[in-house]
């Protein structure tokens, strides 16, 4: 549409056929499935953020790792101290800083990374088609130094940092959604141990 608002339509017909067989016409209708398609789309997402949610996530891992020709890790991280954020600053202040994390999160999104929020102040990480692991402890420190930096320019300015734990790292195996998370939250446990503000490998 001219107001950059994109419209979806199903297409239904049926050929009229002559003595040939051949088609000579189509009697059908455009049915709008605009709103149907929206409704989807929003049912991936998450509401505050705008990322995909859990659900979309899970599925989609679960699909990419079937073909397996790719390498493959999940990273999730957890933000340090954020119910202090919320008890010294308020909710709406917590959710401002949420929101600037997905934003944060979003300008590292490329074709081998697919981002969610997938819990209160958990959000994952999907790589696809990396296979050294110092790429993905490069990625995710540049969003660790990113993240730092945006919440000291907020107009309250906000001491943000986060903890990170990664799974190993596959390839040709079918290692799916749960399994991932298992590791990673494994490693995101053993980062919150070791002081936070800092990312462990699964091992
Ligand atoms: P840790 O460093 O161990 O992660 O400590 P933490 O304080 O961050 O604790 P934890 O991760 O267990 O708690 C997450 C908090 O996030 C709990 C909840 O109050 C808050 N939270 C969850 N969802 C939302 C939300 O949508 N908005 C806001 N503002 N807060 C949320
Ligand atoms: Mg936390």
């Amino acid at each position: 549409m001219a107001e950059g608002k994109a419209l979806w339509w199903q297409v239904r017909g049926i050929g009229m056929l002559n003595f040939e067989h051949k088609v000579i016409s189509v009697i059908g209708k455009l049915i709008n499935i605009t709103d149907n398609v929206c409704l989807k789309e929003k049912s991936n997402k998450d509401a505050l953020t705008g990322l995909y949610n859990r659900e979309f996530l899970m599925n989609a891992i679960n699909n990419i790792v079937k073909k397996a020709k790719k390498y493959y890790a999940l990273a999730v991280f957890d933000i340090d101290h954020f119910k202090t954020i919320n008890d010294l600053l308020g909710h709406p202040i917590g959710d401002q800083a949420l929101i600037l994390i997905a934003k944060v999160v979003e300008k590292i999104v490329s074709d081998k990374i697919i981002s969610a929020r997938i819990g209160g102040d958990e959000f994952a990480i999907f790589f696809s088609g990396i296979n050294d692991q110092n790429d993905i402890a490069k990625k995710m420190n540049e969003l660790m130094h990113k993240i730092k930096r945006e919440g000291y320019r907020q107009n309250i300015s906000l001491n943000l940092s986060i903890s990170i734990g990664v799974s190993s790292l596959y390839k040709e195996k079918i290692i799916n959604f749960s399994e991932l998370y298992r590791q990673a939250d494994i490693a995101l446990y053993q980062a919150k141990n070791s002081g936070r503000n800092c990312q462990v490998f699964y091992k």
